[in-house]
């Protein structure tokens, strides 16, 4: 105000100094005029000269007026610019979801003269991510007047809807009930945070999946799958039956099983079999058959095996004095010998054969073929290795049955016990000769002793003394069964001469069989 009230003040004394000089300036100019143009014409002319100053005078008046006018009327207007902004000056938005400028204007507007209607031009700071959950302010900037007007708006990018989890079928796909479901596929998808299938956490339970995922601002999605496995349950099937009834043998072989689904797959490879069978130990097993699926499901099958005892055979007492010849640990370099003795005198003796000298094994066929009796000792005749187990004696009592089998055609049901069923050498496996005694009367087998000894087996080697042995242990006696060992030269020597005696005296020779005398003797282990 000070300065617009100034200015005009310094414009008079300006006028003045104009106006004072006039009269000289006149004076000089009519001087000069008066002595060239006529006294009339410089009249005229400084009156027109006198006008257009007045009018400049007028016309600078009027210019400074409409010039306080002029700012008088801004500063009373207070002219300045206005925003208009659609929404509110906070808005939110879901992230993920597109940003739309809800607009913004400015115009100007002032006290006095009312809003214009002219927009101003904006400029626009600022942008909004939304696919990032943050704050974002925009600014609005407009120029007006040398100055720069501005507002905001602040625009929340939020996340609060959930990922969504899309479980993907195959077509014609069914679970295995064995294998369980096998993962079809599924897809994860989040507005915000985009593809989230990695993050989904997939729980198995026996009758359903669930999925789950969880987004990075917390919202949790999930899924379920129920697959259907209940037809594909298989069925495991006993071949023989659910009940089997044995005799007491040597071997049990399990007929088997079969499973299949109720597709036809053949599962039988996948089943658990639990239980065993003693085959010969008579009594009643039970035999479960299991297939088990990765669900943690069970199929099962049970049988029953019953294993009946043979029982001992009936024996008969000879009914004149007779004399059982019996050799064990052959064949040997001596059995041929042997048996051409026996054959010119006409006698059938028994053989407890071992496997221990193959290259006399022959002669076990010829023993056979000629009427002597074969039995089993053992295989390998190792104390230590046979009376360790009862599955350690029976799989070499098969050993030398399979030997007997090969050169003879038959299995036999006779067997002696190395060391004999009265043996204290198997005592480091505590009542074993107990046990198998029993187990091969069950399985129908009998085991011989011996009731007269030829002192072969290291009393003596002399020949008439292992003879004279046998002559006093078989004297006056129903059933002599006689224990000599055909390895021994000096045994098998003697025997001529107690087929002699016997010969001479009354005696009857014979082969053992199931029914003949077993001599047992009493059992200490
Ligand atoms: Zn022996």
């Amino acid at each position: 105000m000070k300065k617009r009230e100034k200015k005009p003040a310094e414009q008079e004394p300006a006028q003045e100094k104009e106006d004072a000089a006039k009269p000289e300036g006149s004076a000089a100019e009519s001087s000069v005029t008066e002595s060239v143009i006529e006294p009339e014409e410089p009249a005229k002319e400084a009156r027109k000269y006198k006008r257009r100053r007045a009018l400049r005078l007028a016309l600078l008046i009027l210019a400074a007026y409409a010039l306080i006018v002029a700012a008088v009327a801004v500063l009373v207007d207070g002219r300045h610019v206005r925003f208009y902004m659609a929404s509110d000056g906070e808005m939110t938005v879901e992230c993920g979801q597109p940003y739309y400028e809800p607009g913004c204007y400015a115009v100007t507007y002032g006290k006095l003269f009312g809003e214009s209607q002219r927009r101003l031009p904006l400029r626009v700071e600022g942008e909004v991510d939304t696919g990032k959950v943050g704050s974002y302010e925009l600014r609005y900037i407009v120029r007006y007047l040398f100055r720069e007007y501005e507002t905001s708006r602040l625009v929340t990018v939020t996340d609060t809807t959930a990922p969504e989890i899309t479980l993907l079928y195959k077509e014609g796909y069914r679970p295995s009930w064995l294998d369980g479901y096998e993962e079809e596929g599924y897809v994860a998808k989040d507005l915000c945070d985009g593809d989230l299938t990695e993050q989904v956490q997939r729980e198995v339970f026996p009758d359903r999946i669930v999925y789950t995922v969880t987004d990075a601002a917390g919202n949790t999605a999930t899924a379920e799958r129920r697959p259907d496995y209940a037809v594909t349950a298989p069925e495991i099937t006993l071949l023989g039956g659910d009940k089997l009834e044995y005799n007491a043998c040597l071997y049990f072989t399990d007929p088997g099983f079969t499973a299949k689904d109720s597709l036809g797959n053949d599962l039988s490879g996948y089943v658990e079999t639990e239980g065993e069978v003693i085959p010969y130990k008579p009594g009643l097993y039970e035999l479960s058959y299991s297939i088990s699926n990765a669900q943690g499901e069970k199929v099962s099958a049970v049988r029953t095996v019953n294993i009946l005892p043979v029982g001992a055979p009936e024996t008969v007492d000879p009914d004149r004095n007779t004399i059982y010849l019996t050799f064990d640990d052959g064949p040997g370099p001596y059995t041929e010998q042997l048996l051409d003795l026996l054959k010119v005198y006409g006698v059938k003796a028994t053989f407890f054969v071992t496997c221990n000298n193959p290259d006399y094994e022959d002669m076990v066929g010829r023993a056979y073929r000629e009427g002597h009796s074969i039995g089993v000792h053992s295989a390998t005749h190792n104390y230590y290795s046979i009376y360790a187990s009862e599955e350690a004696f029976f799989e070499d009592f098969n050993a030398a049955q399979n030997m007997i089998y090969e050169q003879t055609g038959s299995y036999t049901s006779l067997l002696r016990f190395p060391g004999g069923s009265s043996n204290t050498v198997s005592s480091f496996n505590s009542g074993i000769m107990t046990r198998l005694t029993q187990a091969v009367t069950d399985m129908g087998y009998q085991y011989f002793d011996w009731n007269v000894s030829s002192g072969d087996a290291g009393e003596t080697t002399n020949t008439r003394q292992i003879a004279q042995n046998i002559i006093d242990g078989c004297t006056g006696r129903r059933a002599s069964i006689v224990l000599q060992h055909d390895i021994k030269d000096y045994s098998v020597a003697a025997v001529e001469q107690v087929l002699i005696w016997g010969r001479n005296n009354g005696y009857s020779f014979r082969a053992l069989d199931l029914s003949s005398p077993a001599a047992h003797h009493t059992i200490f282990n």
